[in-house]
């Protein structure tokens, strides 16, 4: 069972731009500030191949296509990760926009029931090297893709992240209480947009694993 999911805001330039939010002075460097965490439960995840319940509470529920790492703790301490996937961040657009204006928390809008479709986990030994340095480099070069019945609505590249998987997990163990088996969602590229009640969600990492998700009404 996970425990907790750990995800991040903000990860792309270009999918800052699209919601107007302030990007940061650079992308790389000290300039970019802090990693914006937040965190979904882990009952949230909708296993691949299974139906998810639009929430009765939102009528802008988002899409928002990322690449899942699954964490584990090393002897040092340091957090790595064992495998990886293609999740959904589905986010209540019109409630996270009303949260933020009020500077409240987001958990309403990124946590509730069925908010994190996951694929299925692909083991690190498939992306073929031989150290932790190389893998976590490895994952900086993966393309995600959605498409929403059929029609492609997102594509992007894990190199165009702002804060790396490996900054992200050195981050995290130094904020958060992070257990083996957790979740990190790395961010979206840009593309974002609304899915509704009978779409089928059909998300991929290019070359690795693909996944999809039908959507119910409550
Ligand atoms: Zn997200």
């Amino acid at each position: 069972m996970i425990r907790t999911i750990w995800a991040v805001g903000r990860n792309y330039l270009e999918h800052i731009k699209e919601l107007g939010n302030t990007a940061p002075v650079s992308t790389t460097g000290e300039e970019r500030g802090e990693p914006l965490i937040f965190a979904k439960a882990g009952g949230c995840v909708v296993a691949n191949g299974r139906m998810l319940r639009y929430p009765s509470f939102s009528k802008d529920v988002h899409h928002e296509t990322e690449l899942a790492v699954r964490l584990k703790i090393e002897g040092d301490g340091r957090a790595s990760f064992d495998a990886f996937t293609v999740a959904l961040d589905l986010t209540c657009r019109d409630l996270q926009n009303t949260l933020k204006t009020k500077g409240q928390p987001w958990e309403l809008a990124k946590s509730f029931v069925d908010a994190c479709p996951l694929g299925d986990w692909v083991p690190v030994s498939r992306l073929g090297r031989s150290s932790s340095d190389e893998n976590f480099e490895a994952l900086q070069n993966l393309q995600l893709c959605l498409r929403v019945n059929g029609e492609e609505r997102q594509r992007g590249t894990t190199a165009d992240m702002i804060f790396k998987v490996r900054e992200l997990c050195d981050y995290l163990v130094s904020r958060f209480p992070v257990q083996d088996g957790d979740v990190l969602l790395t961010g979206t590229p840009a593309g974002v947009g609304p899915i509704a009640p009978g779409d089928v969600l059909e998300a991929e990492i290019v070359g690795f694993t693909r996944a999809n998700w039908g959507v119910r009404t409550p």
